[in-house]
């Protein structure tokens, strides 16, 4: 199944080209990740494609997870990303971060660059989403807690702070357009990923290609926290990271699932020396 958000938190099921909005088959929702994070967590009310569709071009799709409850983050998890950072440690070193929830955007939306004078980075990340809860999940049954799998960008300042700061920004997580489900996708390490700016390949990978793969990643954050429905991790980036600049077009695409584009402004962004805190803190030093 290929699952969405649309036109104002629809839950639309996507058959073909056409849409078919089954948000009623879900029941009224007033949750933050809406229809969708709502049907994840029944775990397995089955959808059919019912009444007209809708072409899907007359659809405006909307993060399919607005308010994930967790955004887990894979740092340096490609070998070749990893090569064109200015130390060698991998995820195997840095372990895990967490993303703002509320740093989600939905396809066609516009990354917020926060200043003026610090470089902001695309990353081409595939996602998976969990569909079963877990804690101490075990490689051999990982997949079983997916639900499926979709696109995402992670927004990156290169500063000096810690991840979780850097890559936390409102916009810095743009999500979809769909999720697919697991069924659907199989072996998710044989996808490829493609990342372009602009219309320029900058990004291009196999899913095998990661350090720790799906399954690994996982096991190792269900080590740490339980893994609950609609809960993201963002899988890394491979190499071709870049800076972004106002006006810059970003399309991730993954075959198999889709491709999400968005938009870049500088609107409202700020010298980095202005940001709230270091002025203050130097007067109290
Ligand atoms: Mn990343």
């Amino acid at each position: 199944m290929r699952l969405g958000q649309f036109d104002g938190r629809r839950l639309g099921l996507v058959v073909g080209d056409l849409v078919y909005d089954v948000t009623d088959q879900v029941g009224s929702v007033e949750a933050p990740d809406g229809p969708l994070g709502a049907h994840i967590r029944s775990q397995g009310a089955s959808l059919v494609a019912a009444g007209p569709g809708i072409s899907i071009e007359n659809v405006r799709w909307e993060a399919p997870l607005p308010r994930p409850a967790k955004i887990i983050g894979a740092p340096a998890n490609y070998y070749d990303h990893t090569d064109e950072m200015p130390d060698s440690a991998t995820i195997v070193d840095w372990g895990l971060f967490l993303k703002a929830p509320t740093s989600v955007l939905g396809p066609g939306g516009v990354v917020r660059l926060p200043y003026t004078d610090k470089r902001t980075d695309y990353e081409g990340e595939l996602a998976v989403v969990i569909g079963r809860a877990g804690k101490g999940i075990s490689r051999d049954s990982a997949l079983d807690h997916v639900f499926g799998y979709t696109c995402l960008m992670d927004i990156t300042v290169r500063s000096t702070e810690d991840r979780s700061t850097r890559k936390s920004f409102d916009t810095f997580t743009p999500l979809g357009p769909w999720i697919v489900t697991a069924d659907e996708i199989g072996d998710p390490s044989t996808l490829d990923l493609a990342l372009r700016l602009n219309g320029d390949l900058r990004q291009q990978t196999s899913i095998s290609k990661m350090i720790y793969g799906i399954p690994d990643l996982i096991a190792y954050a269900s080590s740490v926290m339980t893994l609950e429905p609609g809960d993201i991790i963002a899988t890394g980036t491979p190499a071709g990271v870049g800076p972004l600049a106002a006006g810059d077009e970003i399309v991730v695409e993954i075959d198999r699932i889709g491709s999400l584009a968005v938009t870049v402004t500088a609107d409202g962004a700020i010298d980095y020396a202005a940001r709230p805190g270091p002025a203050t803190a130097l007067q109290r030093g």
